[in-house]
């Protein structure tokens, strides 16, 4: 049985973008006579509210969207997320990682390794050189850590890896994205993680969501075959641009489902037009 979810994160209201996610993972359920799931991805207790997780579950009703089963909200189920942190780092794929951004800033700037700017730079893998001495003192004196996958040694010991992208296998290369966070300092799970264990646990078998998690894609791969679970298939949809061909953004209040429906509009207008543009 196909079973899809759609997994947003209650940091703002439902807007355009979201709607489509939400109508892949929906359409592709329905066509198959599947189970489409909701999940509320919260873990993100700073950024996440309450009052916006209603307004998504009202928004989604509101436009026939109906989910099967119960909603998973992340935030009540961090116990899995530590069972499966507690696996790879008793396997030693993990370690600790006490750089601030500041730090992290500075040393890929030293590096000179930062062509695109910050956002495109990879972790330099600062902590992973740390001594055992030193990072015992800072064990000793309280630093605050975040967890960190050691992805080539992971890589190396998971062996080649790949999944299906809409029907066409795609070879996994986790490393693009470097050594990335499992357990942040503030949050004890991070959306790589949580995202792979949650798709597992909720036995979905096509995931749906915007290419802009393609490359996410790559690590969640990884996780799996760490974790020993399951892969599902999966479809990255094309994201909506405006008039312009710019990537639509959160930022556009008028383009959320509720101002929108506000604007007078209906359901089914509000579903062409997430259907209508990114393609
Ligand atoms: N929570 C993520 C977001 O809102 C989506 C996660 C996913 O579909 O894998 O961007």
């Amino acid at each position: 049985m196909i079973v899809t979810r759609f997994a947003p994160s209650p940091t703002g209201y439902l807007h355009l973008g979201h709607v489509r996610s939400a109508w892949e993972g929906w359409a592709a359920a329905r066509a198959a006579g599947g189970r489409f799931l909701l999940r509320i991805e919260d873990i993100d207790r700073i950024r996440c509210r309450s009052e916006y997780d209603l307004a998504i579950r009202e928004d989604l009703a509101w436009l026939g969207f109906h989910w099967d089963g119960e909603v998973r909200r992340q935030a009540e189920h961090l116990a899995d997320y530590a069972a499966a942190l507690r696996r790879l780092d008793t396997a030693g794929l993990l370690y600790r990682c006490f750089c601030t951004r500041k730090e992290i800033r500075a040393e890929i700037a030293r590096a000179g390794s930062a062509p695109q700017g910050e956002e495109a730079a990879l972790y330099p893998g600062t902590c992973r050189r740390l001594s055992p001495r030193e990072r015992a003192a800072r064990l000793a004196a309280g630093a605050d850590y975040a967890l960190r996958l050691d992805t080539a040694a992971a890589t190396a010991a998971a062996g080649p890896l790949d999944w299906s992208e809409d029907g066409r296998l795609v070879a996994a290369e986790p490393t693009t994205l470097g050594d990335v966070v499992l357990a942040r300092k503030d949050v004890p799970a991070s959306y790589h993680l949580a995202v792979t264990v949650d798709d597992a646990l909720q036995d979905v078998t096509l995931v749906t969501r915007g290419v802009d998690l393609f490359a996410a894609t790559h690590v969640h791969r990884l996780l799996q075959a760490l974790l020993g679970l399951p892969t599902p298939a999966y479809r990255h949809h094309e994201l909506l641009t405006d008039a312009n061909g710019r990537r639509l953004a959160k930022r556009d209040k008028a383009l959320t489902a509720r101002a929108m429906r506000e604007a007078g509009l209906s359901p089914a207008e509000i579903l062409e037009q997430a259907q209508s543009s990114g393609r």
